[in-house]
Parts: C-alpha cells; structure tokens; sequence
C-alpha cells in the first residue's frame, strides 16, 4: 500500500509534479480510498491549543457579569417594560438581550425611564473604558453580500531595513523562508482582505476583541519543521501566542522555485485557502472564549477559504459550486469528480463537538480528522445559505451568545427551532444530492471504497485540450 499512500501525499501537498502515471495510479487507488486515512496529511492544521486558556487574549475581555448574569424589567419613558439582560452600553444606546425571545436589541438610551437610565450610566462609569461598557456587539441585518473585494487592491508593505521583517496596515509579517517581495505583496493582500470580507457578512462576528486598534497581527512565513514519515502542514494558527505560521514550501512551484500567483486558475487560488483559514481564526480569536463549538469556527474559516477566489477577492453566491471544489479538491486534486459519497459523523455529534475533542481526532490522523472540516463547511453553509437566505437565524444564534446566553440554548434556540438533528440531516441530504454530494450520516466520518468516482471521459477532454493548447504553443 505504499505507493499509494505516496500518491496521496502529493495531493495533500498540493505538488503540481505528478508522475505521468499519475491517472493510472488514481484510478487503481479510488476504490482504496480508505487508505488514504494513513497519510496523517491532509489537515491544514496541526494539533491547535484553541481552547488553551492561558492565552494573551483572555485576560484582556472587559465581560460584566454583573448585568448579564440576571434578567430584570427595565421601563422606558411611555411605560413600557422589557424583561432582559444589559449587554453593553454608551452614552447613547444600551443593548439588551429579551429574555424571553433570546434575541438582541439596541435602544437609545433616552428612551429609557430615568431610573433605569441612570442606572446604566452608573455602570459605565464604574466599568467603562472610554466611555462603553460591556462589549457592544455589531447588530446587522443587511443581505448576503453576493460578493467581496475583487479590485485591485495595492496593499502597502515596508520592510523594516536590516530584518526580515515587514509591516503592513494590520500585520506584522516576519519572512523567514525569504519568498520574494512580490510573494510578499499578494500574501499581504490576502491577510488584509480577510477583515474587510468577513465584516461584510450581516453576521456579529467578535472581530479583533481583546486587541488594541493598533496592535500588529504577527502572520511568520517559514519552511515547514523537517518531519518525520507523511505528517506536514500548510499552515497554522496558534491560539497561546496568536500567530499564524505558514509554510512557504505549500506555496512554492517545485520547477520554478518560486512563489506563483496566478489567480485566474482556480487550482492555483486554493492553494492559498490555508492562509485564509489561519487568519480567519486569528480574527476570530474571541470566539474561543464564548464557548461554541468547534464547528463554528473551523466552519466560518473553511468557508472564507472556500469562497475566496482570486486574492482579497470573494464570491458567496452558488456557494455549492466553491464548496464542491473546495471539498474534492483536498482528496482528489483537480480530478473531475462524477459522484462523491461522503460517511460524516452525526450532525448530534459534530454540533456537540468541542475543540479538544476535535484536535484529538485531528491528532489521531484518521481520515474522521479532515472529515470533520467538510461537514463543518457543509453545515455552516446550511446555516448561512439555506436554512434562511441571510444566514439570520445563525446572526440571531451570534448575537445571542455574544449577549451571554449559553450556546446549547441558543442552539436549541435559533438554530434547531424545534426540529431534531436528524430532520437538519434529511435537509442537508436532499439539499446536496443534485449538487454532487451524496450525503450518510452515521456514528463517525469514514471513507469507504467507492465512495469517488472520477469522470475520466470529461478528464479525457480536458487532457485533449491542454495537449492541444500545448502543441498550438509550441509551432507559434
Ligand atoms: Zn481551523
């Protein structure tokens, strides 16, 4: 079975110099699939200490439990009562939590009864930081953007002379691996755009808490730790100290010996979908503390990796076709794919999953391992796409527990809405059966022999054509 382990290896790599024989090879391994569980390779992460509580971010959370801790009644000025938790406030707004309807408002401050509006002024005065208490979450409730980015951004880059080391606007960008500064320009790029697209989102995403307006995100571009056997990675992101690490070997054209940017293949732009994922996390790193599972970050980060489509450029219209390419893409390379069975762990299980729990599985190097980033995919995609057109169901689950209430009942909440998993499942199943995946959910995510089959007729026609294209080239 070594060999074709070997052959995996190269996928998992993303190295385009694939023996000639590649197709043959493939062809005898789709039914093996399962052994592709050996190669430990295919995580873009390596054993990730998300849920580390002793990180530089967690003591720097201004939560008052103070207020959130108890529902009370407050009363405006015409007499109107509410029953609810204080999440943040200003000098202008407060923001609530209703208690029985889980879901978050803002009202001007004025509208209060004085009592209750002196009462919030006393605590922002006791707790505030410049004049705001709590943490004030983005309510939003515009439309799905359908996409993000996408003109030609420059991004300013300026080396610190002497030093490997450059700033941008927002990164703080150490090239150990000495790619190139042009290299450097489109991988900044990249960084820059992940805010700007995530904030696009009508989502509450908790981006940049606990840092300062002008605190640097440290982004190290290295060769990869020589390992041992088949283990390596793209890239991660280290929750203790915050920086993203990624490899330059993952990015670098072994016959050019050079980083390649060539954008308009969409081969090539997923190349780059690690170093969207890592800093979508290194956004995010709030989320950490607010306890949802883990498929909700790692879901959020795959789907920026899988929609991003040309540097800092995203498309979150007909995300099946993205999610599809991006999904198959890990397995099978740019191999068409006729039909594709995937065996995922229960949604119960997946929703209930924590991030230790996940980084085990991600540890043990079972194919369950990177399963479990697909379904998250899968499932946040659900949630932003198809269980509402605007995601505003998974907004309102955000906003609920970013006002404090715990994530299983806002889960059971806004999210399940009465319905069991297995009715999510039955959806998620029809809803990606004439989209290419036929989907089984069962006790833990597996591969089975089978469970791909490569179109080699339409890979037939895509040989012709790029031999044509070559030979064209060669007589001009
Ligand atoms: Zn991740």
């Amino acid at each position: 079975m070594k060999w074709i382990l070997l052959v995996f290896v190269g996928l998992a790599l993303g190295i385009a110099a694939i023996p000639a024989s590649r197709d043959a090879i493939l062809k005898v391994a789709v039914p093996l699939v399962e052994t592709i569980a050996d190669r430990g390779a295919s995580v873009s992460e390596r054993l990730n200490p998300f849920a580390e509580e002793k990180s530089p971010l967690s003591g720097k959370f201004p939560l008052s439990r103070s207020f959130r801790d108890h529902s009370r009644e407050w009363t405006f000025v015409d007499g109107s009562r509410v029953e609810g938790y204080l999440v943040a406030a200003n000098a202008e707004t407060a923001q609530f939590r209703l208690a029985d309807i889980h879901g978050v408002g803002e009202v001007p401050l004025r509208t209060l009864a004085q009592k209750d509006r002196e009462r919030i002024e006393g605590w922002i005065a006791s707790e505030g930081t410049d004049g705001v208490a709590g943490l004030p979450i983005s309510l939003k409730n515009h439309q799905w953007p359908r996409q993000w980015g996408g003109k030609d951004t420059e991004v300013s880059l300026q080396q610190t002379p002497g030093t490997n080391r450059w700033k941008s606007r927002h990164f703080d960008i150490t090239n150990e691996a000495g790619v190139s500064a042009e290299a450097l320009q489109s991988i900044t790029m990249i960084c820059e755009a992940v805010d700007g697209a995530l904030s696009s989102l009508p989502l509450p995403l908790p981006l940049n808490w606990g840092r300062a307006p002008d605190e640097l995100r440290e982004i190290v571009i290295e060769d990869s730790p020589a390992t041992e056997g088949v283990v390596a990675q793209a890239g991660y992101w280290d929750g203790r100290t915050g920086i993203v690490h990624i490899h330059a070997d993952f990015l670098v054209e072994p016959d050019l010996q050079l980083v390649v940017f060539e954008f308009d293949k969409p081969e090539k732009a997923q190349r780059y979908d690690v170093i969207v994922h890592e800093v979508t996390h290194q956004s995010m790193g709030g989320l950490m503390y607010l306890g949802v599972p883990a498929w909700v970050p790692e879901g959020i980060a795959e789907y920026m990796a899988a929609t991003q489509y040309a540097p800092g450029a995203y498309f979150f219209d007909n995300t099946h076709v993205a999610l599809r390419h991006h999904i198959n893409r890990r397995l099978l390379g740019d191999r068409i794919v006729k039909n594709r069975r995937m065996n995922l762990v229960r949604l119960e299980k997946l929703m209930n999953r924590g991030l230790a729990e996940w980084n085990e599985i991600v540890a043990t190097g079972d194919v369950a391992g990177y399963l479990q980033y697909n379904e998250a995919l899968l499932v946040i995609d659900y949630f932003f796409h198809r269980d509402h057109p605007h995601g505003a169901h998974f907004r309102r689950y955000l906003e609920a527990i970013l006002g404090g209430l715990p994530e299983p009942e806002a889960r059971r909440h806004h999210l399940l809405r009465g319905r069991s998993y297995q009715q999510i499942e039955r959806e998620i199943h029809e809803l990606w059966r004439p989209l290419g995946f036929t989907i089984n959910f069962q006790d833990r995510g597996e591969l089975q022999a089978g469970d791909v089959s490569i179109d080699w007729g339409a890979e037939g026609v895509k040989r012709t054509i790029a031999s044509r294209r070559a030979a064209m080239l060669d007589t001009q």
